[in-house]
């Protein structure tokens, strides 16, 4: 199942992508917020709901991030070995030890950095003109996770989705700490669909390609993960309470703006468009 949330007289709905059409939840009975829905899941009728609800064309929906997280979206630096030997060449890294990290480098971004497929990235949030993209797999947490051992890590997963983790290079480097750079206003596309574990169970197969203006700049298997998800939320649930809802980005590949030399960062005018097999595909245009 291809969850969305889309615009509706403008409300925030809930839907469900079925090919080239959305299924309008709305008025299903069903919780309208996506998290909300997520904690519910096993007790709530979604198939039947699905079956029961009305269906829009979705070239005629404009759909929103699937979902609004309720905390700050948690993100993994140099998770892909070529892009951590790019981002080190690019002598960029304020807080870099050593290239390949020995456990998981995390961040995270602001709720409010969130926007939606086609939403515009704005550059005037980035007073360093620096901004860079980043394609990247997230995880959406389903069911709460503390402790949990690597074995048992993919029952904690709802589903996948895609983060564009827009990054003002300037300001990750100028603040050390990445927060500040990670998280200007709409520099988190996230979309466009979350796609449940149970239809897409072997994230790794998939490839995360990203294309600036069609030409194709990132091309990497989720299979080359360093830490991959499992670790990740076994490393991160050994001391904090993953909750349903939470979302993980874990990642970027090679061939992001800062590993060219000079730079190529982003201009008002490109499209950004990440693609993961069995997710779909993230545009936004760059204002
Ligand atoms: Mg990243």
């Amino acid at each position: 199942m291809r969850l969305v949330n889309f615009a509706n007289d403008g409300d925030r709905a809930l839907g469900v992508l079925d090919g080239d059409e959305v299924v309008d939840l709305s008025a299903s009975g069903l919780p309208g917020d996506t998290v909300e829905l997520i904690s519910q899941w096993d007790r709530a009728k979604v198939e039947h709901a699905v079956a029961d609800s009305p269906r829009l064309q979705a070239h005629a929906v404009r759909l929103l991030a699937p979902l609004r997280p309720r905390k700050n979206v948690l993100a993994v630096g140099r998770n892909y070995r070529d892009h951590a030997r790019e981002f080190s060449a690019s002598g960029f890294d304020a807080s870099e030890k050593q290239m390949v990290p020995d456990f998981p480098v995390v961040f995270t971004k602001a709720p409010t950095s969130v926007i939606g497929p086609d939403e515009p990235i704005v550059l005037a949030n980035d007073p360093t003109g620096s901004t860079d993209y980043e394609g990247e797999m997230a995880v959406v947490i389903g069911k709460a996770a503390r402790n949990v051992s690597r074995d048992d890590a993919l029952g904690h997963v709802f589903g996948w989705t895609i983060v564009n983790d827009v990054t003002a290079r300037d300001l990750q480097k100028r603040h050390v700490q990445w927060f500040v750079g990670k998280s200007p206003d709409t520099f988190c596309p996230m979309g466009p669909a979350i796609t449940t574990i149970d239809e897409l169970p072997d994230i790794g197969s998939s490839w995360l390609r990203t294309r600036v203006n069609g030409e194709l700049r990132q091309e990497a298997p989720i299979s080359d993960l360093i830490f991959d998800v499992p670790t990740l939320i076994a490393t991160l649930s050994e001391v904090m309470t993953l909750e349903p809802g939470d979302v993980i980005a874990t990642g970027t590949g090679e061939g992001v703006g800062i590993g060219f030399d000079p730079p190529v960062y982003l201009g008002s005018g490109d499209v950004v468009e990440i693609s993961i097999d069995g997710i779909g595909t993230l545009s936004n245009p760059v204002v």
